[in-house]
């Protein structure tokens, strides 16, 4: 028998393969109550609460073999009805494969006990307050978990005497750019953050590239643009505009509002994202890579797109606070501006060039704009239409 060590599983002699990721949504209760009636359906219901990023790259990684490790947060709520539909989705059956663990970025203890005990051969660093617009109201919380907790996790790594055998993927971001210095934008572009979530990521990233550079850990950042799915947080514009105009389309909201019209992003799909997460932390060499789809639309043509997508035409009337969307077949009003979606400092122009990621990871984005918000307006038409209230 081969002998036991910590890259290798005694049972199976295979190489192991072991990720936590961090940004995982549950709560105390409902976990402990669900895994003593039965742990699989702890697993489902945990499969479906993750968020947006962690929930795809869970999957991808699950599906690869992994054993793989999740950090929950501490939360008061209990979403039962999210659990439902998951009992008639054998293919989310990942029992033995996955454990929680509770957690939180900004407790360096937990950190060290969780890597202790999980000797991971893989980190994936999503756990974040990820909004821009709130991160001006929670500006010093923000800082602290995407910032220091990013320090705090680096730092449990080199306790835990892991930085040999541990590869780190931080989940950095587009928003470093912020003011347009270069379009588009690609790893070389100056940083200009704009909001105190680009300066806490800013942050982020430089303490990987130090961890890299001091201790020589496989650590790198991976500058993702925006990345939507159905499972996007409901706050951010693409999925606010997909559940509204689900609810239009379903005769149970006539009319919503939205901030800035005018600003462009380089929207992709957030499972075309997880896999270049994971790319990143198969290669030689550790090395920062922008993940983007090089394709800009304003949160204008996201609008006429999706309302396109139910049969509906909008026409622009009026200007800037007072500007409306009306429906040209009915004459009816479903878009208005809101000076309160406006933030302090915007980010007009984000355009990403992912040629180095083309060229050195192979990668390239599947899902187009348009496959996009269908998808997203579908999602949320057939959830609307089970739950009204959802
Ligand atoms: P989400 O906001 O959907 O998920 C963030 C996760 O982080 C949630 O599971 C959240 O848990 C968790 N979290 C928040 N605070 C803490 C904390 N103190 N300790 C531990 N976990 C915490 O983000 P996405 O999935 O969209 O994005 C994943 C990562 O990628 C984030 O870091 C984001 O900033 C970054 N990113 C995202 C982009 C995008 O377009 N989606 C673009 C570029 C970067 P809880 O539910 O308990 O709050
Ligand atoms: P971000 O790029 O990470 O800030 O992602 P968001 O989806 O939150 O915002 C994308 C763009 O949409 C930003 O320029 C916002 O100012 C703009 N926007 C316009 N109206 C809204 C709105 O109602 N909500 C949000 N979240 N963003 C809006």
């Amino acid at each position: 028998m081969a002998q036991c060590t910590g890259m290798t599983n005694c049972k199976q002699e295979k190489p192991r393969r072991v990720a936590i990721i961090t940004g995982i949504t549950g709560q105390v209760f409902s976990a402990v109550y669900l895994y003593s009636l039965s742990p699989l359906l702890l697993s489902l219901f945990v499969l479906c609460l993750w968020l947006q990023d962690g929930s795809y790259l869970a999957e991808f990684l699950l599906e690869k073999g992994y054993e793989v490790h999740g950090i929950l947060r501490r939360s008061s709520s209990f979403n039962t009805g999210r659990i439902e539909h998951l009992y008639h989705n054998p293919q989310t059956h990942t029992e033995g494969n996955m454990k929680l663990h509770y957690g939180d970025l900004t407790d360096s203890t937990c950190l060290v006990k969780i890597i202790s005990e999980v000797k991971p051969t893989e980190i994936y660093n999503l756990g974040a307050q990820s909004h821009v617009k709130i991160s001006f109201d929670l500006a010093e919380y923000t800082a602290d978990v995407d910032g220091v907790g990013t320090l705090r996790l680096l730092d449990a790594v080199k306790t835990c005497g892991l930085t040999d055998t541990v590869r780190f993927y931080q989940a950095s971001t587009s928003e470093l750019y912020g003011k347009v210095q270069e379009i588009p934008q690609k790893e070389t572009t100056p940083f200009y953050p704009r909001s105190p979530y680009g300066a806490a990521k800013l942050y982020a990233y430089w303490i990987v590239v130090n961890f890299r550079e001091a201790y020589n850990l496989f650590a790198v950042n991976g500058i993702l643009f925006n990345h939507e799915s159905p499972r996007r947080g409901s706050n951010f514009v693409t999925r606010k505009i997909s559940r509204s105009v689900a609810k239009i389309h379903l005769g149970q909201l006539e009319c919503f509002s939205l901030g800035n019209l005018d600003s462009k992003r380089d929207w992709g799909h957030a499972k075309d994202y997880v896999e270049a997460m994971w790319l990143m932390l198969q290669q030689g060499e550790p090395v920062d890579f922008v993940i983007a789809t090089g394709e800009v639309h304003s949160v204008r043509e996201f609008v006429e797109r999706a309302f396109k997508h139910i049969g509906k035409t909008i026409v622009w009337e009026g200007k800037a606070e007072k500007e409306v969307g009306r429906c040209q077949e009915t004459g009816a009003v479903h878009v208005r501006v809101d000076p309160k979606y406006y933030r302090p400092t915007e980010v007009d122009y984000l355009q990403g060039d992912s040629t180095k990621a083309f060229e050195k990871l192979g990668w390239k984005p599947q899902v187009t704009f348009e496959e996009l918000v269908k998808e997203m307006v579908d999602a949320d038409v057939q959830l609307m239409r089970n739950n009204p209230n959802a």
